[in-house]
């Protein structure tokens, strides 16, 4: 059989044999490490230096896996070559190979020591801007380490709680830029060697399979998840060797940052009550902590408990003309799941608060996901797995969610984290322990008078009651829709961490939602 190089892949023939070098394999399971294997992904390398990416579905890869090592060179037949997926592309080439169940592998003989290793397509610094929050490519950047900090435990949103590390990297110009390792990367990453060998040498470095993301709208920074790998004063890379003759000969030391992990600032959190987190100006507080011990006594009827998020991005999903699509900007999305935005009144004896529990500590608490429950489930109707919680006494830690509460009356919280479960509170029980506290908001007054589990409307916020923008679009069934769209479903798996922000932007027009429900129940 013939040896086909990587450049004359073409899709549509079955007869390929490729020599090549795995380059790269990595995991994907999703947004979280801890779920099951989606795929297994890999760079492949030919003699020539060109590049093909290659994907394993779970079920070939218990019958592969043994033959896959990084950096073997190896022999491999009955593939498929497919066009590439329109999203997080490692390589540039056009096309991709699929393994499947019936996939030769054969290691090479003869390991050569010319053949190529590495494959990467380097952007400069001040480039990466132009990719921030883009999902069609993967970048690679090459750098001098200037700072390390230590991996610590940290949620960074409400849907992210993992390792991270910080690598600060410099260009020959003398631009920075933040790396953020997460999960297994953050602890691989040999962050306390670099330490030591940095404080008396240079620390030349490029990383692969990175993404720019975007944080509280300013910081801009490079995200490795899984599919990140980096190549550290490599001499058989000519680019580090180049990089290595633009330097000065003496090298400053390598810096070492403090992260704190959310353990260490748990313990920093000031405890409010409900009256005083009333009092949280969202525009100087919006980034602060706070945690808070409350019964919850109701769910805010006007709102629904889950929401259409952009299976990319995590926005809510809104319809234009009569296609639902990704509220977010240029985000390409068509596909959407059913995520949490469970809409909790809480008191404390002190006043009545709204906390938000999103899809991560909404299925913590649950015990599903919001996905599962909408097939059970109208989203106008609170599902009795939720209401049950009604009474129940929590410690939370808790953030303003700015967006809501800057047009609001009432401050708006999202839960961050489920500290203490105290269990259901006897009504009587729940409000006598906190009588005493300062009263200091006119509202809990009157709370004292009134059944503590009855639920608590939320107040008329204006674009509720407007007409729908659009009336054609009632029409569409989203279940068909989502149907309708399975197909391309796996183009846009998303293998990195999803902000909290997104979830918050989205919740400040659910109008349009509401607006459905209340068609869907006059009809
Ligand atoms: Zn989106």
């Amino acid at each position: 059989m013939n040896i086909t190089p990587i450049a004359e892949l073409r899709p549509g023939r079955y007869d390929y044999m490729i020599c090549v070098r795995i380059s790269r394999i990595w995991e994907f399971r999703g947004t979280n490490e801890d779920d099951n294997i989606k795929h297994l992904d890999l760079v492949l390398l030919d003699q020539k230096g060109d590049a093909i990416y290659a994907e394993i579905l779970p079920d070939a890869i218990p019958l592969l896996n043994q033959y896959l090592q990084e950096g073997n060179i190896v022999y491999i037949s009955k593939i498929t070559v497919n066009n590439a997926k329109p999203s997080y592309r490692a390589v540039g080439n056009p096309y991709m190979i699929k393994l499947n169940k019936r996939t030769c592998i054969i290691e090479a003989k003869d390991q050569p020591m010319d053949f190529p290793k590495y494959t990467f397509d380097l952007v400069s610094f001040d480039k990466l801007h132009d990719f921030t929050s883009k999902t069609d490519r993967f970048l690679d950047v090459i750098g001098k380490i200037i700072a390390v900090s230590n991996a610590a435990m940290i949620s960074t949103s409400s849907l992210d709680y993992r390792m991270r590390r910080i690598v600060k990297l410099q260009d020959l110009s003398g631009k920075t830029i933040d790396l953020s390792l997460s999960g297994k990367r953050a602890v691989e990453f040999d962050g306390e060697t670099i330490l030591e060998v940095g404080q008396n040498n240079h620390i030349i470095a490029i990383f692969v399979g990175t993404s720019m993301k975007i944080l509280k709208g300013t910081y801009e920074f490079l995200s490795g998840t899984t599919a990140c790998r980096w190549y550290i004063n490599e001499n058989d890379i000519p680019e580090i060797k180049m990089f290595q003759k633009c330097l000065p000969p003496h090298a400053d030391p390598i810096q070492k940052l403090y992260l704190q992990s959310d353990e260490d600032m748990q313990r920093s959190i000031e405890h409010k009550t409900l009256a005083e987190l009333k009092e949280i100006d969202p525009f100087v507080d919006k980034d602060e902590k706070y945690q808070c011990t409350a019964t919850i006594i109701g769910i805010q009827e006007r709102k629904t408990w889950c929401y259409q998020a952009c299976k990319l991005c995590n926005c809510k999903m809104i319809w234009d003309g009569s296609i639902l699509k990704c509220k977010k900007e240029n985000c390409p999305c068509r596909q959407y799941e059913y995520k949490y935005k469970i809409p909790f009144i809480a008191n404390d004896g002190t006043a009545s608060l709204e906390l938000v529990l999103f899809e991560k500590k909404g299925t913590e608490l649950i015990g599903r996901t919001a996905e599962t429950m909408k097939r059970q489930y109208d989203i106008n109707q609170t599902p009795p797995e939720i209401k049950a919680w009604i009474g129940h006494k929590f410690t939370f830690i808790v953030k303003v969610l700015p967006n809501i509460t800057i047009n609001a009356d009432e401050p708006s919280f999202e839960v961050l984290t489920i500290k203490e479960r105290f269990g259901r509170q006897h009504s009587s029980q729940g409000f006598k322990a906190t009588k005493n506290l300062p009263i200091s908001s006119s509202s809990s007054q009157q709370l004292h008078n009134l059944p503590p589990l009855v639920p608590i409307l939320s107040k008329k916020i204006q674009h509720e009651i407007e007409p729908p923008h659009d009336i054609q679009s009632m029409e569409v069934e989203p279940y068909n829709l989502e149907t309708s769209t399975l197909s391309g479903k796996r183009a846009y798996e998303d293998p990195n961490s999803t902000d909290q922000e997104n979830d918050e932007e989205e919740s400040t027009d659910y109008g349009f939602i509401q607006t459905k429900g209340k068609k869907k129940r006059s009809t």
